[in-house]
């Protein structure tokens, strides 16, 4: 057999396990389908579409719609296959070989992921016992490593907390590091980075269509921020690396964004309902920014709790054996009646193990 790279060999790459249940509450995509308006426009624009030829390398017109929707200039926007494309890009073009990535852990696991396979030298910081941040403990931090590329994600997954804009600040007055602002959940949040990325050159804000869009399965993501750097990653990526289908899909995407919004509000009470039955069964979480909830099971029993979810054919992120996450299950945000089940299946199997 082939031997594959020595830093790769025993590496097992990204897991997220896909149990055949009836309530998939575990990788925070959005419960609701796109609208039968945009499928049917969809398939009356494949009809138009050139199928022969290689698509718009640059995508054009989804970069001015997206332009349009962030008041940005077209030339401050980089698609690519999802966010995840977006974040390997990115550390093709600016991290490899002799190069550092920051993180504040526990984070998204793309972020180190990509680095390895980049041979990115990863230097991790730890948040505090309540997944936050402190300024002069960050700055410290900064200082000691220099990264050439410091990752933040707001809100952050699987935490649901939002990142602080002073501490991005403070870091992007060093010329040095580009710092990325991950929203793939931005739209669940109050805060957005979009405004610092237009202040400062080394910073850019990575959003996806994957979530409130209800288009993960159309890979589709892209990253805001100055025209040199975004420059930059169209010089890195394949050609042709965004194919005509999806770029027509996008651009109709954007033109409703009512359904957007309908979607948005939708979770938002969602949200709210599970955290509400929460309080009512005292579990511990940790109140969300995004479309998922991070919560803790009782002591020792996050393995016991996510299969007693599963018998109930529910599904959550099992985070508890993750580093810094001990006990810990992310549970998604669904439709109403998902998220009535996944309340009425943790009561049962609370009292189960609480027993
Ligand atoms: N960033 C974060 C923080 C995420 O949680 C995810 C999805 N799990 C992504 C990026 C990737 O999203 P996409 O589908 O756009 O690749």
């Amino acid at each position: 057999m082939p031997s594959m790279r020595d830093d790769l060999a025993l590496f097992g790459g990204y897991h997220s396990p896909q149990v055949d249940v009836e309530v998939r509450l575990n990788t925070n995509e959005s419960p609701l389908p796109p609208s039968p308006e945009l499928i049917s426009e969809l398939q009356a624009a494949m009809g138009q579409l050139a199928l022969n030829r290689y698509p718009d390398r640059t995508a054009t017109r989804l970069r001015a719609s997206l332009a349009n929707l962030h008041q940005v200039d077209p030339e401050e926007i980089y698609i690519a296959n999802g966010s995840n494309e977006v974040i390997s890009t990115i550390l093709l073009a600016y991290g490899g070989p002799g190069r550092k990535a920051m993180t504040f852990e526990p984070t998204y696991a793309m972020y180190a992921q990509v680095a390895k396979v980049t041979s990115t030298e990863l230097v991790e910081m730890e948040r505090d016992s309540d997944f936050g941040l402190e300024m002069g403990q960050v700055l410290k931090a900064y200082s000691r490593s220099r990264p050439d590329v410091i990752f933040f994600c707001s809100p952050n997954n699987p935490t649901g907390l939002d990142e602080d804009p002073e501490i991005i600040s403070a870091l992007a007055e060093n010329p040095n590091p580009l710092i990325i602002i991950d929203e793939a959940y931005g739209q669940f949040a109050s805060f957005s980075a979009v405004d610092l990325a237009a202040k400062y050159p080394n910073v850019v804000v990575s959003k996806t269509f994957s979530k409130v869009w209800s288009l993960a399965g159309l890979r589709l993501g892209y990253l805001i921020g100055p025209k040199e750097i975004i420059a930059n990653l169209w010089a890195t990526c394949l050609p042709y690396h965004i194919d005509s289908i999806k770029q027509a899909a996008g651009v109709l995407a954007l033109s409703k964004l009512d359904a957007m919004q309908n979607t948005l509000d939708l979770i938002l009470i969602g949200r709210q309902q599970i955290e509400s039955g929460f309080d009512a069964l005292e579990v511990t979480y940790w109140k969300s920014s995004s479309n998922f909830i991070l919560f803790r099971a009782p002591k020792g029993k996050g393995d016991e709790l996510w299969q007693a979810l599963v018998d109930r054919s529910v599904l959550v992120r099992n985070c508890s054996g993750w580093p810094r996450l001990t006990d810990c299950l992310r549970v998604t945000v669904g439709t109403r009646e998902e998220n009535d089940r996944f309340l009425k299946a943790l009561s049962q199997a609370l009292a189960e193990l609480r027993s």
